[in-house]
Parts: structure tokens; sequence; C-alpha cells
């Protein structure tokens, strides 16, 4: 078992305390792959950066979260898969469980793969491999060019997502600081805390 199978995702989770999708699979089929950034007020805050590859969510926890400043590097720890479901995934993970905290659907859209080697298109799958990543977000607040590249491999592998310079790179908005209300229902994170709390 890799630790980036859907088992690690269930192995780390108590379905009957945790409000967190099982598996699901939305967005199946035909339509283009999803990205999802969720901003999640666990013991530390991070944000949780995901693109859909066939029916599950690549996953990385970006302490930061996105810069549009081509010359912020962000650091993205891989984490495990998580369902296609987890996209729309917004709540209150309860006291005591894995990940415990508010979790906020902060931006979603769909996304390209634009990687390429020696001018020829990679596929996603490939480019995970190999480490390099070149996508194009079309998302309700993030939107343009991404490069994530893996830095250090091993259990606990370690990239780095940067803007790609583009007409969508602004090293002055902040919006990590300034958006902070959720892509989906436009509640910030104490309504949600307030609303979903059990
Ligand atoms: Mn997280």
């Amino acid at each position: 078992m890799t630790t980036r199978s859907p088992k690690t995702y269930r192995k780390k989770r108590d379905f009957r305390q945790t409000p967190e999708p099982k598996g699901g699979v939305k967005n199946a089929g035909g339509k283009k792959p999803i990205f999802v950034i969720q901003k999640h007020a666990a013991r530390q805050l991070h944000y949780d950066f995901r693109l859909q590859v066939g029916r599950a969510l690549k996953s990385w926890a970006v302490p930061k979260g996105p810069s549009l400043n081509p010359k912020d590097k962000r650091m993205a720890a891989e984490v495990e898969d998580h369902p296609l479901g987890y996209a729309e995934f917004e709540g209150v993970i309860p006291k005591g469980e894995y990940g415990a905290g508010t979790v906020m659907v902060w931006d979603t859209g769909s996304y390209r793969n634009v990687t390429k080697r020696d001018d020829k298109k990679i596929p996603i799958t490939k480019a995970l491999k190999r480490g390099h990543v070149a996508v194009l977000l079309d998302g309700k607040k993030i939107k343009g060019g991404y490069a994530l590249s893996r830095i250090a491999k091993g259990k606990k592998p370690r990239w780095l997502l940067v803007k790609m310079k583009d007409e969508k790179a602004d090293a002055r908005r902040k919006p990590t600081k300034s958006e902070t209300k959720s892509a989906l229902t436009e509640r910030t994170m104490k309504e949600i805390e307030k609303e979903e709390k059990k």
C-alpha cells in the first residue's frame, strides 16, 4: 500500500465522527478536470491544493496558500489522494479527528494540464511522476498558470508551487488576505464553523 492510495485516506479517518466524504465520484466522465483549494483551519492554518486526476484528487498542503507573484515559492507538502467528492466538502472536522478544524472551499474551477518537455505535451500522470507539472487554472479567485516542482522525494515529498509569468500574475494582489469567503457558499470561516459544528 502506498501512502497515496485511497486506503490511506480512509484509514486516517473515523467516518462515524467526521462529516468528510468516504469516497464518492463527482464530475465523472467527459468534462474538464477540476481543481479545488480548500482553506483548512487545522492546528496550523493551511490551504489544500487539489487537482483531479481520474477519480482522485492529487493533494498538497500549502501553508501559505497560492501567490500571484511569480517570485514567491510556496512550499507544498504532498499528502494522500482524496476522493473526488472531497472537492465539495465544506464543514467542520470534529476535535480529536484527523485534521480537526474548519474546511472551506476557498476556490474551485477547472484546470488544464500544460506540462511540456522538449516541446511535447506530457500527460498529467507522467508529469506527476517526473515531479514537474504545469497547469492553467480557471477558478473564481485564481486564474492562470502555476508550476509544481518536486524538491524532495521519499515518504514526505515536498514540492514548490509557483505562479507562472503570464497576464494573471500580479505581485500586489494577495487573494489569501483579501478574498476570504467560500467560492461555493460565500460563507466566512466563522460562518461555516457556526453553521456546521455539531
Ligand atoms: Mn488540510
